[in-house]
Order: C-alpha cells, then sequence, then structure tokens
C-alpha cells in the first residue's frame, strides 16, 4: 500500500467533509472532539513506538484519524467505539486498511483481556484520544490489568494529565497521582491547545504516556488498605493527615476507637511528623502507613 497516495483523516477539511457527507450529529454527551492536527498526531505515535508485530487496543475512533496511523504500523488494531452511528463512517474513511477491527461497544463494559487473547497476543499497547468524560474509570481499569497492558498513550484533559504526574507537594498532586504511578511511569508527550479539534473542546488537552511497570514501586502489603488511607488523606485538602484520618468514615473501621493522639503516633512511629499533611507524602510513606496499620 502506497501511504503518500492516501488522504490523511486528520485534517478540519476532510473531518468536516465527512462529518457533511454523513450528517453526522457530534454528540458532546460522547466528548466527540476529532483531532485535525498531524502534528499532534505526529507526536502520540513517536510516543507510542508501536512495533509491526504489536497489537494496538484504541479507544473512540471516532471518524479515523488516529486508527488510520495506528494501522500503518501495528499489526493489528483493535477499536473500541461506542457510537454506533460512526460505525459506517469507519467501514469508509478505513477501507483501506484489512488490519483493523472496529468494535461497537462501550469501553467499559468492554473485557479487553478476551480483545488480547483472540488475537493470540500477551499484551497489548493502548493509544486513544480519550472521551474526557470517562477518562479517570478508562485509564484505571487499563492499570489494573497489570501487563497485559504494556503502555498507554492517551490525550487526556491538560488539567487530568498534570494530576497524573504530580509529584508530591505540588498542587497538582492528589489520589489520581498516587494510584497512576503505583501502576505506572508517567510522562507529559505533549500540551494540546483546543483548535487541534474539531469542533473545539471546552478545554486545554495534554498528551500522557503511561508505562506499566511489572511490579509495584513499593512494598505494600495490602494496597486495597494504602488506597482507602489515601482517598482519607486527600478528601479534605487543608486539613492534617491525622485530622482527615481521623473524620473519615471509611477509616473508622480501621481504627475503631484509636483517638487522635494514637493516630499521631502510628504516624511517629513511622517516621512521619505528626501534624503531616497527606500532599507531602509519596507513595512509599503511604505503604509504609499502610504495611504499620495492616500489623
Ligand atoms: N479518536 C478520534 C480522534 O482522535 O479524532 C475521536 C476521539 S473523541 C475525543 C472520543 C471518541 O470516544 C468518540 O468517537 C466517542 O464516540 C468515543 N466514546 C465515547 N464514549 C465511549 C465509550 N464509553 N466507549 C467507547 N468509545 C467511546
Amino acid at each position: 500500500m502506497d501511504k503518500m497516495v492516501i488522504d490523511r483523516i486528520a485534517s478540519r477539511n476532510y473531518t468536516a467533509g465527512v462529518v457533511n457527507r454523513f450528517d453526522f450529529r457530534i454528540k458532546k454527551g460522547y466528548g466527540q472532539n476529532f483531532l485535525v492536527d498531524q502534528h499532534v498526531l505526529g507526536k502520540i505515535i513517536r510516543a507510542a513506538d508501536i512495533k509491526n508485530d504489536e497489537l494496538v487496543i484504541e479507544i473512540g475512533p471516532g471518524i479515523g484519524a488516529l486508527t488510520q496511523e495506528l494501522a500503518e504500523r501495528a499489526e493489528i488494531v483493535a477499536a473500541v467505539e461506542i457510537d454506533k452511528a460512526l460505525i459506517p463512517v469507519l467501514s469508509e474513511t478505513l477501507s483501506g486498511y484489512d488490519n483493523v477491527e472496529i468494535i461497537n461497544a462501550d469501553i467499559l463494559k468492554t473485557d479487553v483481556r478476551e480483545i488480547i487473547s483472540k488475537y493470540n497476543k500477551k499484551s497489548a499497547k493502548v493509544i486513544a484520544n480519550l472521551p474526557y468524560y470517562i477518562t479517570t474509570p478508562i485509564v484505571m481499569s487499563l492499570l489494573e490489568l497489570g501487563e497485559c497492558i504494556n503502555s498507554i498513550v492517551v490525550m487526556v484533559q491538560k488539567e487530568v494529565a498534570l494530576r497524573m504526574a504530580a509529584k508530591p507537594g505540588t498542587k497538582d498532586y492528589g489520589s489520581l497521582s498516587l494510584a497512576v504511578q503505583f501502576y505506572s511511569e508517567t510522562s507529559l508527550v505533549a500540551n494540546v491547545p483546543t483548535n487541534c479539534f474539531y469542533p473545539r473542546p471546552g478545554v486545554d488537552s495534554a498528551v500522557i504516556k503511561l508505562d506499566v511497570l511489572s511490579s509495584p514501586p513499593v512494598d505494600v502489603k495490602d494496597s486495597e488498605l494504602m488506597f482507602q488511607i489515601i482517598r482519607a488523606a486527600f478528601s479534605k485538602r487543608r486539613k492534617t493527615l491525622v485530622n482527615c484520618l481521623e473524620s473519615s468514615e471509611s477509616m473508622s473501621a480501621v481504627f475503631g476507637s484509636l483517638s487522635k493522639a494514637d493516630i499521631e503516633e502510628i504516624l511517629v512511629s513511622c517516621d512521619l511528623p505528626p501534624k503531616v499533611r497527606g500532599e507531602s507524602l509519596g507513595l512509599e510513606e503511604f505503604a509504609r502507613l499502610a504495611n504499620l496499620i495492616e500489623e
């Protein structure tokens, strides 16, 4: 196939043409902001580093702008699209590619492991311009799948990308940073202004890469308990960790009748200052705390 003669889908003219020809109604509720910028697309593709024997899973192919680039590099692309009205559009825009399977389904109800085993693969890369209204559930459910996902390169709302990559003590740092960094190494790939999409979204975007870790970066006996502590620690931003833990309903089951002073003592025995705030603690400290509480 001669790549040079095939139209690039990711352009404003091509996208507007397809939308008009199919009389396609763009659905804001599905986060339909189509990428129309080749330069940004190039950055996603370079970050993803796709090999020609790899399976790529794309979430929300839209009219196929990113899918086209993936199909030209990967062995197989499985693209999960919720909007039924886009299926005939994709059959036309991607008619030149025989290594693309479009799955008309909701990604949150899709068994990603099943897709991987269907193609006799052990793992896949996930590459997508995500529907922003469900970024966190999508990313967390992929990360929880473990090693069958090699890496995730996704366009998300800029604010969410900054939160995912944030380090302790910074304004964007919170439970999402810790959850994502428990499973992966994060790197910000590109900032993407609103004029790179059709139609323009209301917020700036960014591309982030998550390299999935083969084992957690910290030694924690009960990761559920650690995340329960983390959620409690960030539930009230301005409060000290002790106050957050003491007033948290979910933690009261763990702490029983322990007083504030007792909880402070636990922190001190973890080498933490009694008045410490959750926002200054890294995964290492939360893991230590969870291990001690578990004991
Ligand atoms: N990949 C295309 C692009 O870059 O131009 C479209 C990206 S657009 C931001 C998000 C896409 O996700 C839309 O096509 C939308 O219909 C689809 N989508 C929304 N919710 C979905 C879900 N729960 N499962 C699968 N696809 C979904």
